[in-house]
This record gives C-alpha cells, structure tokens and sequence, in this order.
C-alpha cells in the first residue's frame, strides 16, 4: 500500500479550508495546510469580519442625527479614518492568530507559501514536495473587473479595506451584494456615493419586493443610483477618476470601486496536471461530496462556485472531513441557505421568493407589512421596514421569508429554523409575539396581500 506524507492536504487557508483541516486532524488525520496570503481567508481579511466592522462605523453618521429626537444635544462630530482601519486591523490581526492556534492546536501544519500540484497526490511548496492521501482545494474566489478601457484605474474590494483616507466622492460600480454594501459604509461615512448597475433593480435574484423597497431607500438617503447604465471608460484626473457613462456623461470622482462578481480562484494551480476538471468559469467540477473528477481531490467554498457564501463553505468543509476520516459520509443540503445584506438598511431572505414560489407551487399567498419602525417615531428617520412570508396555499407551508430594515440577518436566522423545520402559517399564527419588537410582525401578518 502506498504511503503518504500526510492523509491530507488542503490549499488555503479561508473559512472551508481550515474547518475541514481542523476537524481532519482532530480526526485522526495527518494534516497539512498551505495559506499564501493571509489566515482566515476572504471572509476574516477582506470579506464579511472587516465588512461588518466598517458598516458599524457607518451606521454611526445616522445614529447621531437619530439621537436629536431622543434628547440628546452631541457635540462636534469627526471621523478619524486611519484610526478606524487601524483599530480594524488589529483586530483582523488577531483573528489570524485565533485560526493559526485553532490549526496548530487541533494537530495540522500551516504552510505559508504557494503551494502547486504536480500530481494528484504530490505538492510543490517553497522548493519542498509533499505526497498526501487526499488533496483538498479550498482557494476561494477573487474579484472580477470587466475590460473596460482605464479598468486599471478602477479598485475592488481587496483594497477597499486598506484606504489611505476617506474618498470624498466615490463611484461603485455593480448591483449585488458588495457594490450595495460599499454604497452604503461609504455613504454612512458622509462620501457622496453613485451606484451605476447595467440592471434596472438592484440585487438580481432577491423577491421583488425587497429589491424595489433597497432601491427607494438608498434614493431617500443621499445615493445617487444610475440604474439600466454602464460604464464606457474611465481615466485618470489630477484629482482622481473621470468615468464615462453609457449616457454621455462624465461623473469624476475620488475613487471607482468594482463590485461586479468574483471568480473562482483556480488558476496556476496545476490542476492540469491532475486531470481535475474545471467548468468554463474556472469552477471545479464536484459532486454532492464534493469530490472532483479524480478521486482523491476535493474541492469546497467559492472555488466550485455553488453558493458563494462563508457558512456554506464551512458547511462543505465539515462534511469533507466527516465523509473522508470520520466514517460519515455527509453532503451538504443547499435548500433553505439564509443570507443577509448588510446594505442600509439591511435586508435578509430565507427560502424562496414569491415568483419562485408561483413558479414552483402555482397557488401562493403572501402577506406583506411596510411599517415605521418605533425607533424612528421620535428619531424622525424617513425609513420604513418591510417584510413578506410567502406561502404555499397546498400544504400552509412558509416557504419565503423576506425582510428589509434593522437587524433583517438577526431576524431571518431564527426563522430559518422555522423553514428547515417545514414550519406552517398557522404555526406562524400560533406563535406569540415578542412586544415591542419589529419581529414580532412576522407571527402577526393574518390577511394575505
Ligand atoms: P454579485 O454576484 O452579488 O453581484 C455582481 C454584480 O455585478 C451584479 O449586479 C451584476 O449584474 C454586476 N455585473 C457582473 N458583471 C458585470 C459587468 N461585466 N458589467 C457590469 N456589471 C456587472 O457579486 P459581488 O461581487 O457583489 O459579490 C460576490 C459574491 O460574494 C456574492 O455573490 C455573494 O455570494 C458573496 N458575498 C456575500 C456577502 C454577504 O453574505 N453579505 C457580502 C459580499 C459578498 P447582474 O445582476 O446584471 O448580473
């Protein structure tokens, strides 16, 4: 039988690829992971962590003219920018220790460095080839620009995180996840914001509803949204960038940020070399166990392109290493994924929106509530909540819970529960509310739209 020098090897260091190598190892396997970058991957250094913090901060601007309604009298008001991404940094720096310790403690060995197939069971890493059992690429994703003329110019997320200083104007182009994040810590942060998308609505996908309602309300706060537009050409000014709109018009400003989609991140990995076999995208081929074509290679996370989401490739992680040294073989279940965008105001979904569900179920009812939440009586805040469950008329099942306003992830991850439990209206119905809360609405909506 051949021997290997570990039983498995894993290519990166994000959020899948070190919870399968954590849990490989506490298993019993002898693990290796080599990182090139950074970590904690995407997510921990310039995804979700370093996101989050930056939209608190942002949600301050807001905060403090809320305030006024309560009472409250503040005093002059600044933001101190480098000292924002130094205390962010800090703290990233410290969750690259946390996961360094959670490897090493669990009995894996971190390998800093680009690490390179040259088999399906042998690895080139800084001069050295290891053999292993199993391989497992977990190399995530990495931004998209489309070639437009000056692209160069243009910054995406990867930098976002690192800004010398606050850009006075800024212009994101996209209309999913990150380009309506980014309006908004920018915008909360008090730069004047445009978005231009090529769609007329923003965040394709999400139930229509939430769609139209994130539309309005970035409009209501300040954000110049160029819908249905698209970029021509960008060039350098002595102050920044000029950009070229479909339109004709030229809109300067500080800085162009490119939120257009990320790609799974495969290349130069030898995977050639292997036989593995990659879709037109770059993504890697795998099944419901997230085995690749070869056998031995698996692949999790953004790198095969299923639901490019943190949990989801923790998920996949979990169930690689259960199947490979836990005796358990698992697979992941990719119905009923929650997912929030931290736009302002934030919105979440779980389950399916109403036209998948007519789609799907052909008889539906939705109930819908757009209120003022209580906070902005008195704040004087123009900003409302909305909220929809979508139900399937056959069986009373809620199969779609839709939210926009404060706290929506907060909200939606309980009733995901409720979702994954086949959870019907009149369970909804039977529920007590909890008073005063926004969420309270949710086991309170009787009459459908
Ligand atoms: P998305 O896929 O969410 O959005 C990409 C946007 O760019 C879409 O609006 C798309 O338009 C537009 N676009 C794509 N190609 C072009 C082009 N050539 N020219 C102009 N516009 C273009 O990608 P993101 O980059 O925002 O985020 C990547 C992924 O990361 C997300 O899909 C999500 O899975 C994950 N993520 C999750 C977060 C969370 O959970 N909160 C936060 C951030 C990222 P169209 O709709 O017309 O295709």
């Amino acid at each position: 039988m051949a021997t290997y020098d570990f039983d498995l090897f894993t290519f990166g260091a994000g959020s899948g690829g070190v919870r399968a190598s954590r849990m490989a190892a506490s298993f019993g396997a002898k693990t290796a992971v080599a990182e090139e970058r950074y970590l904690g991957g995407t997510c921990v250094n310039v995804g979700c962590i370093p996101k989050k913090l930056l939209v608190y901060a942002s949600e301050f601007g807001e905060g403090f003219s809320d305030a006024a309604g309560f009472g409250w009298t503040l005093g002059h008001r600044q933001l101190d920018w480098k000292a924002l991404i130094a205390n962010k940094d800090r703290e990233i720096h410290r969750l690259n220790g946390v996961y360094r310790r959670l490897l090493t403690e669990a009995g894996a060995t971190i390998m800093e460095g680009r690490a390179t197939l040259v088999d399906a069971h042998t690895v080139s890493i800084n001069g050295s080839r290891y053999t292993s059992k199993y391989i497992l690429i977990a190399t995530g994703s990495w931004p998209v620009v489309p070639d437009v003329p000056g692209s160069n110019h243009a910054i995406t997320s990867n930098e976002a995180f690192f800004l010398e200083k606050r850009p006075e104007r800024v212009i994101l182009v996209g209309g999913g996840y990150i380009a309506v994040e980014f309006a908004g810590i920018f915008h909360g942060m008090g730069s004047h914001v445009t978005l231009v998308h090529r769609g007329e609505k923003l965040l394709r996908g999400f139930d229509e509803d939430l769609r139209d309602t994130l539309g309005s309300e970035m409009r209501k706060r300040g954000i110049d949204l160029r819908l249905n537009c698209t970029v021509g050409g960008i060039e350098k000014t002595s102050n920044g960038v000029g950009v070229h709109l479909d339109s004709g018009e030229m809109v300067r400003a500080d800085l162009i940020m490119y939120a257009t989609g990320r790609a799974p991140h495969t290349q130069g990995l030898g995977l050639e070399k292997t036989g593995v076999v990659v879709d037109g995208e770059g993504a890697i081929v795998v099944d419901p166990y997230s085995q690749s074509s070869v056998p031995n290679i698996y692949a999790i996370g953004d790198c095969t392109n299923r639901i490019m989401l943190t949990p989801v490739a923790i998920a996949e992680g979990r169930a690689v290493a259960e199947t490979l040294f836990n005796n358990r073989p698992m697979s992941v279940d990719y119905t009923g994924v929650p997912s929030a965008v931290f736009s302002q105001p934030n919105l979440a979904t779980v389950g399916l929106t109403e036209s998948e569900a007519r789609e799907r179920f052909g008889d539906v009812a939705v109930y819908k509530s757009t209120f003022r939440p209580l906070k902005h009586t008195l704040s004087g805040r123009d900003e409302m909540t909305f909220m929809k469950l979508v139900v399937d008329q056959s069986t009373d099942r809620v199969v779609g819970c839709h939210m926009i306003g404060a706290d929506a992830g907060e909200i939606i991850q309980g009733l995901a529960i409720a979702l994954k439990s086949n959870a019907t209206k009149a369970l909804f119905d039977a529920t007590i509310g909890i008073h005063p809360t926004a969420a309270e609405e949710f086991v309170t909506m009787r009459a459908p739209a």
